[in-house]
């Protein structure tokens, strides 16, 4: 058993870390009070390839595999979340979509772009009556001669405002079945398609620099090549891809929460009451100490879900744990750095004031913490 990095993925690692102190965490506050995107920082990400790599370099990727991508996902979250976001949403979700399901010329057209960070992906699940419920959605799809006509509305659609953002990954229903499960399959729509429609921009606790909006297709026309992949297992294939979804959020969750440990470790060494630094208070190392052995087995159970899925290894179980723990850990972690921080964690000023209205997120999107429950719970059933 090896648990060392190699030497690629430590070069990731220090590469995402570095990136992330110098370019992204200075910036990370601007973001969030202003709600505007760095353009400028995704197109130095891009540069550096961050966003393709599990891809073949045909494809527009840089050849790596699962446990860099993650590696990345952590480092550059432990400088803002939405970055980390738009790492999990464009490259784990929607371009690995493109890439296992796609055809030849799909995968040229769409995934190339989006591998090489000139694209940004986009993906369509959630619909305003069918959350955790995600097969029960409503958009439906006709083919008349050579398109597709959707109709539907997708809910709290991560990264479709961005003006790089010009696709969407949409589930729809192309099959009604009475007392049975509708078929629903994944089609690749362009936002600039007649009867195409960004929604309300959501107004969000946090995370206000990632463009979540509503999307509405009315009359939606798609050509016909733009189903993407089997016609009967679309949203098979779209839950496929939120299984690598799950590793990447615990690795955010990793990267937010160390974050968290970081912001304490400094204050707590500044900051002296009774005549001597927080740090001296054993009440205070105890959180500190907790907070760190939290981090740390979070990690390494993204990383074997990871390695698992490089190893093309059944990986259900050890995602969904990932998640759960990795994210729930991250609420728990943020608080206690908040609390270290005492009333000043309370001010805006202060990163620990962020990463503790960020943290909830993580235990909503891409299955919320009862979902992966109910995938525990279905994996341990007798
Ligand atoms: C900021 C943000 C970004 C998002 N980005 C995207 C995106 O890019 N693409 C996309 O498709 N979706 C996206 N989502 C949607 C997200 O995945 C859903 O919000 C999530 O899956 C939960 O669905 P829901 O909000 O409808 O909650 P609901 O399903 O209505 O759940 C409400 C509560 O009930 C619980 N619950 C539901 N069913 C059960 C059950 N059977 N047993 C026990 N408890 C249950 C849930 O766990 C939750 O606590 C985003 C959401 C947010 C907030």
């Amino acid at each position: 058993m090896d648990f060392d990095l190699s030497e690629e993925h430590q070069m990731i690692r220090e590469m995402s870390w570095e990136f992330a102190k110098e370019v992204i965490a200075p910036r990370s506050e601007e973001m969030e009070r202003t709600g505007e995107y760095p353009y400028d920082i995704i197109d130095q990400m891009a540069g550096l390839g961050m966003m393709g790599i599990p891809f073949p370099e045909e494809y527009g990727g840089s050849g790596g595999d699962w446990v860099g991508m993650h590696v990345c996902i952590e480092g550059i979250s432990r400088g803002d979340m939405t970055l980390g976001a738009l790492l999990d949403v464009t490259t784990s979700v929607t371009a690995q979509e493109l890439y296992v399901f796609g055809t030849e010329e799909q995968k040229k057209k769409w995934l190339k772009p989006m591998a090489e960070g000139k694209e940004i992906g986009a993906f369509g699940l959630t619909e305003p009556d069918a959350g955790s419920d995600a097969g029960s959605l409503r958009t439906t799809a006709v083919l008349k001669g050579d398109e597709w006509i959707l109709d539907g509305t997708k809910q709290f659609i991560t990264n479709i405002g961005l003006r790089n953002a010009s696709v969407l990954l949409a589930a729809a229903v192309t099959e009604k079945k009475k007392g049975g499960k509708n078929t629903i399959s994944t089609f690749i729509v362009p936002k600039d398609v007649p009867g195409f429609q960004l929604g309300t921009r959501y107004d969000k606790m946090a995370w206000l620099a990632s463009a979540t909006h509503e999307v509405i297709m009315e009359g939606c026309r798609i050509p016909k090549v733009n189903m993407l992949g089997d016609p009967s297992h679309g949203f098979a294939q779209h839950l496929a891809v939120l299984e690598t979804g799950r590793i990447s959020i615990a690795a955010m969750a990793v990267g937010g929460a160390q974050a968290c440990l970081d912001e304490a470790l400094r204050y707590s060494g500044e900051r002296t009451q009774f005549r001597k630094p927080l740090f001296a208070f054993q009440t205070i190392q105890f959180k500190l100490a907790d907070m760190a052995v939290a981090i740390e087995l979070a990690r390494n159970q993204y990383l074997k879900a990871a390695w698992l899925k490089d190893q093309g290894r059944k990986h259900t179980f050890e995602a969904a744990a990932a998640k759960l723990f990795a994210s729930e850990m991250f609420e728990k972690v943020a608080s206690d750095a908040l609390q270290i921080h005492g009333g000043y964690g309370y001010m805006n000023e202060y990163p620990v004031s962020r990463l503790y209205k960020s943290a909830k997120l993580l235990q909503i999107v891409e299955g919320t913490s009862e979902v992966q429950r109910m995938v525990i719970g279905r994996h341990l059933a007798p």
